[in-house]
């Protein structure tokens, strides 16, 4: 009797991606027909395209039984789209990957070797370059990781990819995290589990745009930021310690000053400049108490990560 091959699903998050999905498609059926240990199943997950995505993957479902689909009612953002994916897979095996095979599929093999022949659980990817990427970009993210290893217990190496093959039991665990606001690259190193790393050069998209841009790569760290780590709200503290500390520095040099040489006239723009300095850092503080509240709220509310339209299970 033939031994059962284990199923893999391979999810991609798809956005405005018409362009890129035949090119992607085409390679995936490539590796699946290379990799005979396995049988495969394709996860895509339209996240509200307003291009013709969802048609792409309509007629692409049609002519190959091993193509689900799922496609949102508006645009969720890629983690809602992993999400939805995630929860859709089957397979003792799962992988995720970018539709603009920026994350190349030709490394599947390899991930699939690590991870089913038990040594470990998930083989992960990292770009080591960031070539064909604006340089105050790279600068920022190199910075994001930095202070992300710092603050928060969530180490992420840098230049850590979602592209990833993982088993069902740390899909599981992935999934048992229930919180809204899901920040994944935090996500998949919280979990734990025994990981591997391949490495590779940076790929220019194969077609279509890069749906992100400078603005958004910033809001979304600030979103890791709070999602992994609660240091930014003992700023506040710190700041508190080292003013009444500068406080009371100042009431003994004032004491001093006038025990000894009388009260000369205080000076008008001196006071005004502290007056402004601590005014400014009490609002920045409040500010950080904000976005955690915000995120607390957003929480609190249990609202879905997203709405399905229309799917293909
Ligand atoms: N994506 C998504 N929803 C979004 C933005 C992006 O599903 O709101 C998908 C996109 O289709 C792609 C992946 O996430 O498959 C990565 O996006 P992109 O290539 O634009 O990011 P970059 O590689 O430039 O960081
Ligand atoms: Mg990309």
């Amino acid at each position: 009797m033939k031994k059962k091959l284990p199923l893999v699903s391979l999810i991609v998050p798809c956005y405005n991606e018409e362009e890129a999905l035949p090119f992607l498609y085409a390679e995936l059926r490539k590796v699946s027909l290379a990799m005979d240990s396995a049988v495969f199943e394709f996860i895509f997950v339209d996240d509200g395209s307003s291009d013709r995505t969802r048609d792409v993957l309509v007629d692409i479902a049609g002519k190959d039984d091993r193509v689900r689909y799922v496609s949102f009612s508006r645009n969720f953002g890629k983690e809602a789209a992993l999400l939805a994916g995630l929860r859709a897979s089957k397979g003792a095996f799962v992988a995720v990957l970018d539709a603009d095979l920026q994350d190349p599929p030709s490394l599947l093999p390899e991930m699939f070797a690590a991870v089913s022949s038990g040594e470990y659980d998930c083989a992960a990817t990292r770009r080591v370059t960031r070539k064909g990427e604006p340089p105050l970009r790279s600068l920022f993210a190199h910075g994001f990781y930095r202070l992300m290893s710092k603050i928060s217990d969530a180490h992420i190496v840098d230049g850590a990819r979602d592209f990833r093959l993982m088993t069902r039991q740390m899909v599981d665990a992935i999934l048992s995290l229930s919180e809204y606001n899901r920040f994944s690259k935090g996500i998949f190193s919280w979990v734990g589990f025994r990981t591997k790393w391949m490495e590779y050069e940076n790929i220019e998209r194969v077609a279509g745009q890069t749906k992100w841009s400078f603005w958004k790569l910033f809001l979304y760290s600030l979103e890791g930021i709070t999602a992994f780590s609660t240091v930014p709200l003992i700023l506040a503290s710190v700041f508190g310690i080292v003013f009444c500390f500068a406080a009371f520095v100042l009431v003994c040099v004032v004491i001093v000053k006038t025990a000894l040489w009388g009260d000369p006239v205080a000076g008008y723009p001196s006071l005004m400049s502290v007056v402004l300095f601590i005014g400014g850092i009490q609002l920045f503080t409040i500010g950080i108490l904000g976005q955690y509240l915000a995120k607390t709220y957003l929480e609190a509310k249990k609202r879905p990560v997203y709405i399905v339209k229309e799917e293909k299970l």
